[in-house]
């Protein structure tokens, strides 16, 4: 429906049809000629709007949007090119199709000029008017699209540029000769150049000099396939700037580079242009520094920044194809401190870890520039000599490692000793493999510590078979207590006076299928290094307890039994279970077991060791310290522990003539002092016997009131003695 447009108060313009269909607006002073058109275009489903002068049409040009306006140039009160200036004023820019009776072709001109889109003259056929309108919005429809693509183009390319300029990487393109054509804005803070500074300038300024010769093939890249430089390190140097502090010259970024050429498709479909690279580099500094660090840690070690075993082996192998080619010989030495655990032990690890500084230090001093010093571990150094002319060479290195070591070490107010034990051999003499040289030079220093400590040893072929020996020792062990081979053997304890049997000591023997009785100092060091020492040590408990039962049963005299406890033992969390489980199954007291345990588990000072203890001797169980004095003998810890009795080590009985005696004397008053039973070990002959009792030591143990023996012969010597026959008491 349309209607015709008068007066303020109506509508000063009709509407065919408010839906969105194409919207036109006739413009037509001739109410016959505009009724006539609204017909004809209302018919093609398009939605009429009329005006009747160009009063009106402007007033609905204000209100609503048209697709096309087909505009009258002769009108009463406005002409139409009146009407089309309004509008170019308004910015409107709706196509307009003038229909005019003019013949005129200037009108039609003059019409186009002020912005008309198409000019048609009355008189018209309809088909032609439709057709124009059709066309014309047709076009305008097509130059809709067209900027609708050209918008969504620029977003886009803002789009893209934000994408490159924000890109973490540093994003350049080359022209065919090298030289910048763009680079992202990521380059203004990797390499500190402002972007216009780049361009134009050649690759070659930005690589790190002894990196040009790789970045050539990156950077001249004309690959643009799977085959193209992906992922290529190199070094790029950062700006050297004019007023830039010189610390930071020369510094560069290391950076990974990923390009490919870039190609213009010619006329012919085959043929392209070479215009140039596009390439992304990525910053990788943090990357590889940080595996530097990991580099570094694995193959350095952190206390004393020296190599660890893993580098040292790598020198060797060098060292040993350098020695092999100039015909030279090479010494290589493996160097174990003495006692080192006892200091980390009692002092702590901060003192333990300043020692190995310090002989760090003093070790580099004995060696030449060229010689390696690694530390292998622990307290564990090795020793890299890549040219020595002979194993005298060598030899007088090693002395002068093993004295310089022997000077005491002052550390946090501490006088400390330390020794060390230094195996050392020679290459290509004593082998030419690298791992072969490092084990048999481990093996000689376990001889020289094996030795005592404090020595060099070179490696010798007859060692082989000793270490092999432990190694087989390990898997019989185990092999041992499945088949029952321990036995344990009694050595009796005596009163100096009476001569009467206070207790025995239980030693454990192996009896070994091929090689026969083994002494406890052949396998329970091997037995505490692989943790054996554990059940071979609760089987000892076990029949030690068994044994007490039998000569209860056998109403023999009560005398309590000493049993060995190994540290590793004692750290067990169920050691005091194991030991009163032992007990109650043998219906003993407490106190006819004493457990003997070296200075050195006192000193470990581990918390739980202390508590397990006090709770065995709260419980009734006597404690020993064994082999007293050749630890630290501190009394510290004396006072500390419920120590029933101190064991002289025999070392000082030994030699009564020499100063041995005092150190007894000393140690007889220090246990009277603290109430202790003190027992003197290793007494062979009367006239120690004598001295001992002379200084009122009051029990002893040694070969001369009897050698360790089997269980047997201790239940006959408990039988004589109950029986009045007293040969121990005879002896005295
Ligand atoms: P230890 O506990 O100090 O035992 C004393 C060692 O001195 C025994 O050696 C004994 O035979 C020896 N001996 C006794 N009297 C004399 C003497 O007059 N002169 C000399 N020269 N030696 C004498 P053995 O039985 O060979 O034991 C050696 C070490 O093995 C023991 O030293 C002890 O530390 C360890 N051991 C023995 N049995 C066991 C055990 O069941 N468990 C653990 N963990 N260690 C054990
Ligand atoms: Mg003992
Ligand atoms: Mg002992």
């Amino acid at each position: 429906m349309s209607e015709p447009i008068s007066g303020e108060s109506k509508s000063s313009f009709s509407i065919s049809s408010l839906s969105r269909q194409p919207r036109v607006l006739m413009v037509d002073d001739e109410p016959q000629m505009l009724e006539s058109l609204r017909r004809l275009v209302e018919a093609q489903s398009y939605d009429v709007v009329t005006a009747g002068c160009g009063k009106d049409a402007l007033a609905a040009i204000d209100k609503m949007q048209f697709d096309v306006i087909l505009l009258d140039l002769n009108m009463p009160d406005m002409s139409g090119i009146g009407v089309l200036s309004s509008l170019t004023e308004r910015g409107v820019d709706t196509p307009v199709i003038v229909v005019s009776g003019d013949n005129a072709i200037d009108s039609a001109v003059n019409a186009l000029r002020h912005g008309a889109t198409d000019f048609i003259r009355k008189p018209y056929k309809p088909e032609e008017l439709l057709r124009r309108i059709s066309n014309t919005l047709n076009n305008r429809q097509l130059e809709k699209e067209n900027d609708q693509i050209q918008q969504r183009l620029q977003q886009s390319e803002k789009w893209h540029r934000f994408l490159v300029n924000t890109s973490p990487d540093f994003i350049y393109t080359l022209d065919s000769e090298g030289c910048f054509t763009f680079v992202n804005d990521r380059v203004e803070s990797l390499l500190e150049y402002k972007r216009d500074e780049l361009i134009g300038r050649h690759y070659s300024e930005i690589i790190f000099e002894e990196d040009l010769f790789r970045a050539e093939h990156v950077f001249n890249e004309r690959r643009s396939d799977s085959r193209a430089s992906r992922n290529v390190e190199m070094r790029l140097k950062c700006n050297p700037g004019n007023n830039r502090p010189r610390a930071m010259n020369g510094r560069f970024c290391t950076v990974e580079v990923t390009a490919t050429g870039i190609y213009e498709r010619q006329e012919s479909r085959f043929e392209t242009r070479f215009m140039g690279t596009y390439g992304v580099v990525k910053d990788i500094s943090d990357r590889k520094q940080a595996e530097e660090t990991v580099h570094y840690q694995t193959y350095h070690d952190l206390l004393t920044g020296l190599p660890n075993r893993a580098k040292f082996r790598d020198h060797l192998g060098r060292a040993l194809v350098s020695a092999k080619r100039k015909g030279q010989n090479l010494s290589i030495m493996i160097l174990d401190l003495d006692n080192f655990r006892v200091i980390n032990d009692s002092l702590g690890h901060g003192v333990g870890d300043e020692m190995l500084i310090h002989v760090a230090a003093r070790l580099r001093q004995c060696l030449k520039d060229e010689d390696v010093l690694a530390r292998l571990g622990g307290d564990e150094f090795a020793l890299l000599m890549p040219n020595v002319s002979s194993r005298l060479e060598s030899t007088v290195v090693g002395h002068k490692v093993v004295e310089e070591l022997n000077v005491p070490l002052k550390i946090k107010g501490h006088e400390l000793y330390i020794t060390a034990s230094v195996g050392a051999s020679i290459a290509p003499e004593d082998g030419a493999v690298a791992d072969t040289l490092i084990r048999q030079t481990e093996i000689a220093m376990y001889q020289a510590k094996s030795q005592g400590g404090c020595r060099l040893q070179f490696w010798q072929p007859a060692m082989q078979d000793a270490f092999s020996g432990r190694i087989q020792i390990e898997t019989d062990l185990r092999r041992a207590l499945a088949n029952d081979e321990f036995v344990l053997f009694y050595q009796p304890q005596v009163d100096t006076t009476s001569g009467a049997i206070k207790g025995f000591e239980a030693l454990i023997r192996w009896w070994h299928p091929d090689r026969g009785l083994v002494s406890p100092n052949a396998f329970i060091p091997i037995a505490e290094e692989t943790g054996v020492i554990v059940p071979i040590g609760e089987w000892v408990m076990r029949e030690a307890a068994a044994q007490q039962a039998v000569w209860r049963k056998l109403g023999l005299p009560q005398v309590k039994v000493s049993v060995n406890i190994s540290p590793r033992q004692l750290e067990t969390p169920d050691f005091v279970g194991s030991v009163m489980r032992a007990l109650e199954a043998n219906q003993l007291e407490p106190g006819s077991l004493e457990l003997e345990i070296t200075e050195s588990v006192l000193m470990r000072d581990v918390e739980s060791n202390a508590a397990k203890l006090v709770q065995l001797a709260s419980a009734g169980v006597l404690l020993a310290i064994d082999d007293f004095g050749t630890g630290y003998s501190s009394l510290k810890y004396l006072s500390r522990f419920p120590i029933h009795t101190l064991k002289i080590d025999r070392a000082f009985v030994k030699d009564p003539e020499r100063d041995g005696m005092s150190i007894v004397n000393a140690i007889i008053g220090m246990g009277r002092n603290l109430n202790l039973n003190v027992i003197a070990e290793g007494v062979e002959n009367i006239a120690q016997l004598e001295q001992l009792r002379a200084l009122n030591c009051e029990e002893a143990q040694g070969y001369l009131f009897g050698m360790p023996m089997s269980a047997l012969e201790a239940t006959k010597l408990l039988e004589q003695q109950m029986h009045g026959k007293d040969d121990v008491a005879k002896v005295g």
